[in-house]
């Protein structure tokens, strides 16, 4: 038997119990899906939206990558923002890093992780530049990890608020409210480190004529 195997057979087994349970319970989520929330979390699989939330299928929009970034360019998470925000109509958008994420840490590097993994961490040596005077004044290098996690995650959430996506939301609909959280792995729980309600001020730079 290979590893994967385990998979599908527990797969089966579940399925199994979920009818047992409640015998409409695909019907009812094959029929509908009206999340009120999006997440923007870390690939990481310690980090399962669903669970760590005691949230159900249907329950969230999830987009996963490594180190939970919103990046301007990246049109697999703008398609999953738009389609979120605007079709799905979510009320909240919820970012959440998590303590002793990878990502982060290996952005506080030296190492050459090749071009693509480089291209990408580079988007968090930004935030440590932007943020750099408060970072290095934590002389324990995990807590300076930690602190660059919380940061990371207002960044993302900035930048969430920088696309038309949201303005226009926002100045239509008057949602959704962004939320930055991070996760601690060794205690499982969230904390809310930064928020966004609809129409928070921005820099006028980055705001549009919508
Ligand atoms: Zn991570």
């Amino acid at each position: 038997m290979h590893s994967y195997d385990r998979l599908l057979t527990d797969n089966k087994t579940w399925a199994s119990e979920k009818v047992a349970q409640d015998p409409d319970y695909f019907k009812r989520l094959s029929h509908l899906q009206k999340p009120e929330f999006l997440w923007i979390g870390c690939s990481d699989s310690r980090v399962p939206a669903n669970e760590i939330t005691n949230t159900q299928p249907g329950e969230i929009f999830v987009h996963r990558n490594v180190a939970n970034l919103v990046i301007n360019t990246d049109v697999n998470l703008l398609a999953v923002l738009d389609y979120a925000v605007t079709h799905l109509k979510v009320k909240h958008v919820i970012v959440c890093g998590h303590y002793g994420c990878g990502g982060i840490k290996a952005a506080m590097t030296k190492t050459d992780f090749k071009p693509v993994l480089n291209m990408w961490l580079r988007n968090i040596k930004d935030v440590i530049r932007h943020h750099r005077d408060e970072l290095m004044a934590i002389p324990d290098e995990d807590q300076r990890a930690d602190r660059l996690v919380e940061l990371n995650v207002r960044e993302q959430v900035y930048n969430l608020a920088k696309t038309t996506i949201i303005q226009r939301c926002w100045e239509k609909e008057q949602r959704p409210h962004l939320h930055g959280w991070v996760y601690g792995l060794k205690d499982g729980l969230i904390k809310p480190v930064f928020e966004m309600p609809v129409g928070t001020h921005i820099d006028d730079l980055y705001k549009y004529e919508l």
